[in-house]
């Protein structure tokens, strides 16, 4: 089972923002994680969050960037995915 966070969370920033008339002008109508990306491993789509790691070699002006995802939900600890052993 997973969790819902990624789902639930923004939804809960959205009502937040919606609540305060003094941080927002404009109601907000929708909200997401800019940072999210779907995974496939053995037939089984999920929704996890991406990070980006810049990584600085020696030589080099710019950094190169490499991605992870998370295989544990970052808010309530739930594993992205079941394990089929
Ligand atoms: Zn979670």
């Amino acid at each position: 089972m997973t969790c819902k966070c990624l789902t639930e969370l923004p939804k809960q920033i959205m009502a937040h923002c919606n609540d305060q008339e003094q941080y927002q002008a404009k109601p907000v109508l929708e909200a997401s994680f800019k940072d999210l990306v779907f995974s496939l491993k053995d037939g089984e789509m999920t929704m996890v969050l991406k990070s980006d790691i810049k990584l600085k070699e020696k030589g080099l002006k710019n950094h190169k960037i490499t991605t992870i995802t998370f295989t544990y939900c970052p808010f309530c600890g739930v594993k992205n995915r079941e394990d089929h052993d």
